[in-house]
Order: structure tokens, then sequence, then C-alpha cells
């Protein structure tokens, strides 16, 4: 029962205006199964996760079972896909209701693979088993790495096919968000919502992600500030940690700062700008050394949305709003100076400092170094034996900039291992993790990644064959050589 399983909705999303989203129940599933279920998120979201692993449970992650509280609804919204404007929607996905946990937290429980609704156009509104799970490994290890991102509590199997390019393994995953507020959502109100809609949607982010801002001379243009905040620190972290998104349409960029939507998404192995791994980004759009730019280009659409509501002078609100916007390229630049010099054990700030990144990057790029291998070297103290001759001058630059400021190296290095993680989810492991568990059910090889990636900054642990880049990237040769 409700009281049992510790749910506690609230559905204040609803209670926007309705042309923000449509009322849907998710479409019943023959046969739902548990594959797998996030105790410690459930706990934390104040869920009884014994109460959770029932048959129950599975139905209620399968949209079989509404518990009490739930209002099924999915959200409608727009947003540029590769550059190009499209209306959107949760085509495959419904909003349970906002989980109040038992410290006040509120939080979004959306089934992603749910079934159709008014926003599906030509899709069948399910999702296939590999992809379900790739985000609850990616999101999971995202959220050990420190990277806001959602949580994935459960993905279920649901007993049906679905057709793909060959038949798949039909699922669920049970998305946890702080909200699912898109720059998108935002693009809808301005383009179809009129003036009301916008505003209502404008007060109804700030009231839920930054009420301390409503009281500011001018709250939406503060509201632009805080997104860009967050996004900065967001995609600063996805470039110190290598992580490639793959698909950074509005959709999929949120008000919260939150990573969310993971699709063809990968952690670069070999350090290279023009890593891209989704095969649809045949541009390379979404490349790795292009997603800071991408995110200053997504702010853009999302801060025009705001132009109504800044200033009812049109083009000063325009003038305000640029000003702002021009604040992203050097609030990202700090975040990632910041994260650089972690991740080279200094504390205070020299002006050489990015030069000697720059200096590094450079070097890695051409002798094809894994990017993840090469600051865990540095960071172990590993670096100069395994490096090339042409990096031993940079080692002795970097050994003597070490020695200009106060903390010993043993501060250092715990500043190095907090910044550097020792093991990130590579994509050859991830893929070996989905192919046992969807040609043969077997989960373990899952697990045991799930595992090895719980914990990415505890330099105490042998991770094996989990810190190896694939074959094909094992560039030692050039690495080593001179
Ligand atoms: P994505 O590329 O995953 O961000 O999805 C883009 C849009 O396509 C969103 O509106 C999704 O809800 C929708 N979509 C993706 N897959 C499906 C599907 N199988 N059925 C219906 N809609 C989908
Ligand atoms: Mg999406
Ligand atoms: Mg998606």
């Amino acid at each position: 029962s409700h009281a049992e399983t510790g749910w506690n909705f609230d559905n204040s999303y609803s209670r926007l205006p309705d042309a923000f989203f449509a009322q849907v129940e998710p479409v019943p599933v023959p046969h739902p199964e548990t594959i797998t279920l996030n105790r410690q998120l459930a706990e934390q979201l104040g869920l009884n996760a014994e109460k959770l692993d029932t048959l129950e449970g599975a139905a209620t992650f399968a949209g079989n079972y509404m518990p009490l509280g739930a209002e099924p609804i999915a959200q409608a919204y727009a947003g540029h896909q590769f550059g190009n404007f499209t209306m959107l929607g949760d085509g495959r996905a419904v909003l349970l209701g906002e989980q109040i946990t038992p410290d006040g937290t509120r939080v979004d429980i959306q089934l992603k693979g749910s079934g159709r609704t008014p926003f599906s156009r030509g899709g069948d509104g399910r999702a296939a088993l590999g992809p379900m799970l790739r985000e609850h490994i990616i999101s999971e290890a995202m959220h050990a790495l420190n990277i806001p991102t959602s949580r994935s509590l459960a993905v279920v199997t649901t007993g049906e096919g679905v057709q793909r390019e060959i038949e798949f393994p039909g699922a669920i995953l049970t998305r946890v968000a702080s909200s699912h507020l898109r720059f998108g959502t935002f693009q809808y109100a301005a383009k179809w919502g009129g003036y009301d809609n916008l505003k209502a949607l404008a007060d109804y982010a700030i009231e839920r992600h930054d009420p301390d801002i409503a009281g500011d001379a001018n709250t939406y243009l503060s509201l632009l500030n805080r997104v860009i905040e967050r996004q900065a620190e967001t995609i600063a972290k996805w470039q110190l940690t290598g992580f490639i998104h793959g698909v950074m349409n509005t959709d999929n960029m949120t008000i919260s700062g939150e990573t969310i939507d993971y699709g063809p998404c990968a952690f670069m192995n070999t350090y290279d700008p023009a890593t891209v791994f989704s095969s649809i980004d045949v541009q390379g759009r979404y490349a790795y050394g292009n997603q800071p730019y991408i995110t200053g280009w997504n702010i853009a659409r999302f801060a025009e949305t705001l132009i109504p509501l800044i200033d009812d002078d049109q083009e000063k609100a325009v003038e305000m709003a640029q000003a702002e916007m021009a604040t992203f390229s050097k609030l990202y630049k700090q975040q990632w100076l910041t994260g650089m010099r972690a991740k080279l054990g200094l504390f205070n700030e020299e002006t050489e400092d990015e030069a000697l990144i720059e200096e590094l990057l450079t070097a890695m790029e051409k002798q094809q170094a894994d990017y993840t291998n090469t600051f865990r070297a540095l960071t172990k103290g590993t670096f100069r034996d395994i490096c090339s001759k042409a990096l031993h001058d940079w080692h002795e630059k970097w050994q003597a900039r070490l020695g200009r400021q106060d903390q010993p190296a043993e501060e250092a290095a715990r500043l190095m291992q907090k910044a550097n993680p020792a093991v990130i989810p590579r994509n050859h492991q991830v893929e070996e993790a989905l192919e046992a568990a969807v040609s043969k059910g077997d989960f373990t090889v899952m697990e045991k990644l799930l595992d090895a990636l719980s914990d990415p900054y505890d330099y105490t642990k042998d991770y094996g064959k989990y810190i190896e880049p694939p074959e094909s990237e094992k560039n030692y040769q050039t690495y080593c050589g001179t």
C-alpha cells in the first residue's frame, strides 16, 4: 500500500495551464519484471526498497499499477534538433508526479518507454532493453562522478518485443530528476503559449529551482543567469571528464543543469576534440570539443524565449539578455580552468597555467593518449614512466609549478584524486554488459560494471580490466615512443 511503499506524490506541474501537458495513462504491458532496482536511491527518496522489490513494484515501474497520488501526464515541449526547430513532447514517457522526499526535496518520477502519447508522432512509445540499461549505467556513473544528472530508480522488462532494426525485449526506465523543465519547454511556450502561459512557466521554474530570486529587480533575467551558471558548471564537468552527450538538442537541455536523455552518449577514450560517438551526428555538431560552443548556442535559444518577460521595451530586453548571455563563455572558462587546475593538483593561480594545460592537451592529442588514464597516471605519479620523451620537458615544468605553491605534494595528490576519476564507463565495456543482458539474459556483467563505477575517485581499489581502453584505441606504442 501507499503508506508502506512510501510514495508521497504532489503534482505541481499539472497545475500549470492545460497547454503544457496531456493527461495520459501508461499503456499496460503483459509481463513486468524488475531487472534492476536502485535500492540506495529508493531509500533516499523515502521509498521502501523491500516493498518495491515485489510484483507490485514491478507493476508500478511498468505503468500497470498507479500508486496513490500519481496523476500521469505527458509534457509538451519543442526544441531545436540538430539546429531545426520542431514541436516535440513526451512521445514515450509519462510523469507520474513529483515525489516529496523525507527532507522535503521535490523530484520528478518519470516512466520512459511507457507507451504512446499524444506527442508520439510516428513512434511506438516504447523503449528497448539495451538503451534503457545504457541510461541506467551511464546516469548512475555520472552521479558517482559528481556530475549533475537525472538518476535511474529502476529498469523493468515488459514481456513484449519492440521492433527496431530487429526485435528487442521491451523495457521501461524510471527516471528521477529535479525537474524535466527543458529549454524546449520554454521554446514551446514562447512559440505557441502566449504571454500568460510563458509567464506561468517562468514563474513555476523560479518557484521550483530558484525561489531565492523571486524578489530580484528583474527575476527573469536572474533566471537566465541561474540557468547559465548551472549549464556552465555541468558542461565544464563534461569536458573535464571526457563525457560526450551526443544529442545536445535544446529539448534535451534542462533548466536545472542536470544532464538528461542518455542516448548515443559515451566517454572519450583517446583524447581528441573531434570525437563523436553518435552515428546520426554526421556533421560532428555535438563532437566533444564543440560541446561548450553548442551550450552557448542553446542558451541563446533559451534566452530568446525570455525576451517578452524581461522588459516591456523589447529592444531593451534583447540588450539585457545579450549582456547576460555573454557571461556564459567567461563562466564556463572559469569553471573549466578551476577544474583543470585541480586535475593538475594546483591550488593557487598563475597566468601561465592555461598555457601549461594547453601544452599537455596538445601533446596528448598528438600522441593519441588516453584521456582518463593520462590524468590517472599524473595522479599516481607514474606519468613520467609511461609518457614519451617529448613530454619530459612538460613534466619538469609541471613539477616546478607544483613547487610554486604552499601545499605539499601529498595535498596536491589528494586534490588530484578528487578531480581525476580512476575509472570511467568505457563504451566497449558498457556494450559488453548490454550484450550479455539483452542476448543472454545475463545481468551479472552489468552488475560488476556498476560496482566498478560506483566510487570512481577511490584510488585504493584495483579496477582491473575496467581501466583499459578498447583494443582499437590502445596506443601504448605511440604513447611510450619518442
Ligand atoms: P530524443 O532524441 O530521445 O531526445 O527524443 C526526441 C523526441 O522523440 C522526444 O519527443 C521523444 O519523446 C520522441 N521519441 C523518441 N523515441 C520515441 C518512440 N519510440 N516513440 C515515440 N516517441 C519517441
Ligand atoms: Mg529527449
Ligand atoms: Mg532520448
